[in-house]
Formats: structure tokens, sequence, C-alpha cells
């Protein structure tokens, strides 16, 4: 019988994982600091070496990326649009202050999951999730979040954990 693909251990197991996660974030802040870094980087590759983003999309369909000024300027050039034209159509100032696409999903993400504008995607698009080189201790306060909407993030825990 074939394996379960990461994907799908994460679609069964992630809403009845929740206290198991915070359990291993308590325990992976303790550990926090450049070794778990380079470790979480290793970790990274070796998960999404497994998961391919096409199969899921879940962080363009169900977060709206921040999108700064220099990512307006470059969109807006790629899309043949003003800045100020680019802003009016496709962004808004969220709860916190920050400038996010306004609708998610993302209006650039296509049918086949691809991204509309991928090779001038917003910073924060090519950041997510947050757990390659030197990001992960950083960003601790988004793991337990972004497990629920990234199977990468979920697998990338665990495996984690079990490095002791
Ligand atoms: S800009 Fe592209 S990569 Fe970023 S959320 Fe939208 S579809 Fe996804
Ligand atoms: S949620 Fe995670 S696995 Fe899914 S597309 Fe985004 S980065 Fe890739």
């Amino acid at each position: 019988m074939p394996q379960p693909s990461l994907i799908e251990i994460w679609k069964k197991k992630k809403s009845q994982s929740v206290a198991e996660t915070k359990d291993i974030l308590k325990r992976l802040k303790r550990r926090r600091g450049k070794q778990l870094d380079q470790l979480a980087d290793e970790v990274h590759e070796a998960v999404f070496s497994k998961i391919d983003c096409l199969d899921c999309a879940g962080c363009c369909a169900g977060i709206p990326p921040i999108v700064t000024k220099s990512d307006t300027g470059r969109i807006a050039k790629e899309l043949g649009m003003k800045p100020a034209e680019f802003e009016r159509q496709y962004l808004v100032e969220d709860e916190d202050g920050d400038t996010v696409m306004n609708a998610t999903p993302c209006p650039f993400l296509q049918s086949d999951n691809k991204c509309r504008i991928y090779e001038v995607r917003p910073k924060a698009c090519r950041q997510y999730p947050h757990t390659d080189y030197l990001s992960f201790s950083k960003n601790m306060k988004l793991h337990a979040p972004n497990t629920a909407i990234c199977p990468g993030v979920f697998h990338i825990l665990r495996r984690l954990d079990e490095v002791k």
C-alpha cells in the first residue's frame, strides 16, 4: 500500500494535534538560538523536498500577505500599472496597520495553484513559512497558527522535537 503523503498526514492530524503542537513549541522555545535555527534549516529542506506547494496553496488561499512599498513598485511595473492604481485595486490596511492583499484567496492565485506574479511576488510570500535559514527562532509565535495552514510547519516542528 502506498505511504500517505505529508499533506495527507497533516490533513488528518492537524485539528487533533493542537495541544501536542503547543507542547512541542514549549520545548523548542527552550532550545531557541543559532543551533536550533541551523537544524530547522536542514529539516525545512528535507520536509519541503517531500511537499509540492502546488498540491497545497494553503498560505495563498488563507493568509493575505504584507505588501511593502518596494513590493508594490515591482509588482505594479510587472502588471503595467501605476503603483497608486495597484494599491487601489489590490491592497488594504489590516487591523495591525499593515498593508496587505485585499482578498483571500489571494487575487493572484490561479486555479492551478500557481501564482500569477510569482517572479515578483511580495517578500512576505518568499519568506513564508519562516522556518528556513535563521528564521525559525525569530518567528516562534507564528509557528502555532501556521501549523493549521501549512503542512510543512506541522512536520518541521515534529521532526525538530524528535532530535534532542
Ligand atoms: S502573491 Fe502569489 S505567492 Fe503571494 S499570496 Fe498571492 S498567489 Fe500566493
Ligand atoms: S501552506 Fe506551506 S506547504 Fe502549503 S503552499 Fe504554503 S508554504 Fe507550501
